[in-house]
């Protein structure tokens, strides 16, 4: 099916969102690299939300930056402990003590 106005407006505003979550989530990294959480969290809360209005998918490697239970953004060695073991990544984060478990997947290219 051809795509209409309305398709072709809602592909438009998903891009602006896309690209809008990229650049805050590159703004949280930078400030997460800097060693301020606490905007770094500000910047990926917002990321969070304009991609759920959108009910778009986070970049590659982004939704584990997320804690499941008190959505904090995760900063690997700052707030959250990433370590692999028995074949699976697993994911504590600082804030709230939560830990996740994942198999760790070759990587399919
Ligand atoms: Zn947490």
């Amino acid at each position: 099916m051809r795509p209409g106005r309305f398709e072709k407006a809602k592909a438009k505003r998903e891009n602006i969102a896309k690209e809008r979550v990229a650049g805050l989530l590159s703004m949280a990294e930078e400030r997460a690299l800097a060693g301020d959480i606490e905007l770094a969290d500000r910047y990926a809360q917002l990321a969070r939300k304009i991609g759920m209005r959108h009910s778009l998918r986070m970049p590659r490697g982004f939704n584990l930056r997320f804690c499941r239970r008190c959505l904090r953004y995760l900063v690997p060695g700052k707030n959250a402990r990433f370590r692999t073991s028995a074949g699976r990544i697993s994911r504590r984060c600082l804030g709230c003590g939560g830990v996740y478990r994942m198999p760790l997947k070759p990587r399919v290219k």
